[in-house]
């Protein structure tokens, strides 16, 4: 297979991943969208802590960015409501008592499941993290209603 070929099949398969991808994010939004009078999520991250990570990081965020404009225009076709909310200590935060992980116990990536050391709760990394960004965007849903 000459170079001109190649190129050209890597194209065509780039092209058919990046189509895939946006697909599934159509799906997944519209059923979210379709199912619940309120869906909450984080807001991108500002430009500045971007800069801290890989390229990875920064096209998973592509990724969020597009799934984000795509719950924000299909809220408006079926009269529901979506509403974003400060990303910071989500993650670190204890839903149950409001500890909030810092220094030698700030949890890492690596860290799927924990402890709150002032309550013992235990917690699912991303279970009580969805349940923080749910409070804030209920909160925030109230103000603005
Ligand atoms: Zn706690």
């Amino acid at each position: 297979m000459n170079v001109e070929k190649q190129r050209l099949l890597i194209a065509r398969l780039t092209a058919q991943v990046m189509q895939r991808r946006r697909d599934f994010l159509h799906r997944t939004s519209a059923t979210l969208i379709k199912n619940h009078d309120l869906v909450a999520a984080e807001e991108l991250r500002s430009r500045n802590l971007l800069k801290n990570h890989a390229l990875a990081m920064s096209i998973q965020d592509n990724g969020w960015r597009m799934f984000l404009s795509m719950l924000t225009y299909k809220v408006a076709l079926y009269g529901k409501n979506f509403v974003t909310v400060d990303p910071r200590n989500t993650t670190q935060t204890c839903h149950a008592c409001g500890h909030i992980m810092s220094g030698k116990e700030k949890l890492t990536l690596k860290d799927r499941e924990w402890i709150c050391p002032k309550c013992g709760i235990h917690h699912i990394r991303d279970v009580n993290a969805a349940k923080n960004i749910l409070a804030r965007a209920k909160a925030k849903f109230v103000s603005m209603h």
